[in-house]
């Protein structure tokens, strides 16, 4: 006895593999060239597997008869048992010249190459997709009455089926998997597909927003999930029973959950936040495909969806299954299954490896160089406020990593200590004493650097200057809004209409905001300080709005306490969490990575949520933090302040471990 298999250095087949490996009988496993023999040696070494049971054989799905050789042909004939038909092309963006090929001619070679080797059964792992998006309920021995086959996905693998039921002379069985995830047990997989497709969206989500937040999602019909090691078992039970030839099994979860509820599952197994809410995306079906198609093609409306959609990795036609409108019945399976002990597991018990796996291993941002050092070749990155907290801390770490830099500041020597560190960190700097809130030195400094750096890839408007003071005690005092404008947002708004034209003229560029996190929450006592950040904010906005497709980007970081020298007067921060500037230039160094158009922490994030749709519970909590804070005192009066401020009661520090990193 031994076996045969097509797509046996596939996904399914290396499993397939395995499982029969456990049986008596030699393996063949069809290759069609040499990264085939290639892939299938280095699975058998990395299983173990002694030489001789497992043989390639050469062959090519879409030659007649697989292109066996006569010689082949003559040693196999009469021996194969079991043939097993798993190659074919399940990729919802290939072509549908391709996907005919290998799936339906390249099903006809398998059948008649089986047939000319007198093989025992034919064995067509087809899919779900054979019945096409057929509304309603989909037993195992329908197959004609299929529907909806328009995507070459669909027809393909109906039409590759309907080859074996119609042609094969052979004993045959059908299989059709539902869709396929890694390992229940250790999560392996090998292509991030299906659900995965939606995995990027969870993470993005999760990185944003804390867990406990509930969110607002849509609703689908039923996604058959099964994972591989259940199709495995599933199939090589079910091919070795006697009796069930000409029969089709659906391989499938027999109590699949909704779309919606797949990916509350996955944001589960992810520590994303779950959809608390969720409408049914066929609500939206009243509206005419003529209407929806309109609106879809409008030039804006494609843009937006096209990148979201490229961004996030998901394949337009992979939205279709979220509104799958197929239950698929296995009754047949599960009688064959009886006794065996073999079922699909269900969903949320496995979930959390998949995701795992995935996160590990199949990310597509964790492969090609996302590196700070790979970012900041070659490029001059400006920092402004580089002498001191955060600017240094990130002049540090860019410094670790290659960069080459201009650092700007008004005091000369701690500029200079700054460049020696840079410099025995591995760094190159060029320092500029510019007082930034002086607006003729800030031309003079973009003169001078275009002058002798020729460019500026990165700018970083750090520098600034904070005032805590409330709005009563201020009332006199016109001059604090003056300043915190001036610097925070006329000096870092000059300085980048200073270097946009010449951004531009090289093909691109990227200013990086610090901001605060009292944009987003409004912090009292701030608000001289939060209006200047706030309006920097927006310029950003709207600039980035214009420079969008000359590959200008815009990224504004909401920081939230970092312990500097800027904070150091107010006593209560001591007692407060804050971030390490170190942290913060981490923030920086992200922001480089990606480009994001803005970086905030979860807090500053839901902040900004519940300043937006429950506005007057937002006020009433800062204005609670308000009371119950104390005032920083002028300098002359901080010694009387540490001692009120250090009396700082236990529900203060409760509070701001509450409101943690948020100015107060
Ligand atoms: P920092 O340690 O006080 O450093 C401020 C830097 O800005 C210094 O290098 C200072 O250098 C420079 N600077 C101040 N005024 C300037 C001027 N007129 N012209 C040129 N440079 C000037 O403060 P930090 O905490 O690192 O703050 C950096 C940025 O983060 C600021 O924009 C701040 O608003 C923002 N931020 C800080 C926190 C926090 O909790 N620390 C939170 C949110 C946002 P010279 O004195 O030598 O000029």
């Amino acid at each position: 006895m031994a076996y045969f298999l097509t797509g046996g250095t596939g996904f399914l087949g290396r499993n397939l593999i395995t499982r029969l490996l456990k049986r008596e009988g030699d393996i063949y496993v069809l290759c069609h060239d040499q990264l085939a023999r290639d892939v299938l040696a280095s699975s058998l070494q990395e299983w173990d597997i002694p030489a001789g049971r497992v043989m390639s054989v050469q062959g090519d799905l879409t030659k007649e008869g697989l292109g066996l050789s006569e010689a082949d042909i003559a040693a196999l004939k009469g021996n194969i048992s079991h043939f097993f038909h798993l190659a074919a092309i399940y990729d919802l963006k290939a072509t549908a010249e391709i996907q005919e090929a290998v799936n339906i001619a390249g099903t006809q070679n398998a059948v008649d190459a089986a047939i000319g080797l007198n093989a025992g059964c034919f064995h067509h792992i087809s899919s779900i997709a054979a019945a096409g998006l057929y509304e309603g309920h989909f037993r195992e021995d329908m197959f004609d009455e299929a529907e909806n086959l328009d995507h070459p996905y669909f027809s393909t693998k109906h039409l590759s089926e309907k080859v074996v039921r119609d042609k094969c002379s052979i004993p045959f069985r059908v299989y059709r998997p539902g869709m396929v995830v890694g390992d229940s047990k250790t999560g392996v997989a090998e292509r991030a597909d299906g659900p995965y497709y939606f995995f990027k969206m969870l993470q993005r989500i999760r990185n944003v927003l804390p867990a406990w937040v509930p969110t607002i999602g849509l609703e689908g019909g039923r996604l058959n999930i099964v994972p591989v090691d259940y199709v495995i078992d599933a199939l090589d039970h079910i091919a070795h029973k006697e009796d069930l030839d000409g029969r089709c099994f659906h391989l499938t979860d027999p109590k699949p959950y909704r779309s919606g509820e797949v990916l509350n599952i996955f944001a589960e197994a992810g520590h994303a936040p779950r959809m608390a809410l969720r409408f049914d995306a066929r609500l939206f079906g009243f509206i005419p495909n003529q209407v929806k198609n309109a609106i879809l093609s409008l030039p804006t409306i494609k843009q937006i969806a096209d990148v979201t959609m490229k961004d996030l990795g998901i394949p337009p036609s992979a939205l279709q299954f979220f509104t799958y409108p197929t239950d698929f019945d296995c009754r047949e399976t599960q009688m064959a299954l009886k006794g065996s002990g073999i079922e699909c597991p269900r969903l949320p018990t496995y979930a959390p490896v998949i995701w795992d796996y995935w996160e590990r291993h199949l990310d597509p941002e964790i492969s090609g160089d996302r590196s700070l050092k790979g970012r900041v070749a070659n490029k001059i990155i400006l920092i402004t406020g580089a002498s001191s907290g955060i600017g240094q801390a990130t002049a540090y770490k860019l410094a670790e990593n290659g960069a080459e830099m201009v650092l700007v500041a008004r005091d000369e020597e701690k500029l200079a200590l700054t460049r020696e560190e840079v410099e025995k960190r591995g760094g190159i700097a060029h320092t500029y004493k510019c007082d930034l809130s002086n607006i003729e030195q800030v031309d003079t400094l973009v003169a001078d650097v275009l002058a002798e750096h020729g460019r500026v890839d990165i700018l970083v408007n750090n520098a600034g200057r904070s005032i805590r003071r409330s709005v009563a005690d201020s009332v006199d005092r016109f001059h604090d809004f003056e300043r915190t404008m001036q610097l925070n947002y006329f000096g870092a708004l000059k300085l980048t209409l200073g270097l946009l034209p010449s951004m531009e003229a090289q093909g691109g560029g990227h200013v990086i905001n610090v901001s605060s996190i009292g944009v987003l929450t409004n912090a009292p006592r701030f608000s001289a300080y939060v209006s200047s950040k706030a309006a920097m904010d927006a310029f950003s906005r709207c600039a980035a709005s214009e420079y969008s497709d000359v590959n200008v980007n815009f990224t504004t970081i909401n920081m939230p306490l970092v312990a500097t020298p800027m904070i150091a007067p107010t006593k209560i921060y001591d007692s407060v969490p804050t971030l390490s500037p170190d942290e913060a230039a981490d923030l920086l160094a992200n922001a480089i990575i990606d480009k994001p158009k803005r970086i905030a922490t979860k807090l500053g994030i839901f902040g900004a949520i519940i300043h937006a749709l429950f506005p007057k519970l937002a006020e009433i909590i800062m204005n609670s933090s308000f009371r119950m804070f104390p005032d920083s005192k002028k300098s002359e009066q901080q010694d009387e302040e540490q001692k009120t401020e250090k009396a700082s009661s236990a529900e203060l520090i409760a509070f701001s471990a509450l409101l943690r990193g948020i100015h107060l």
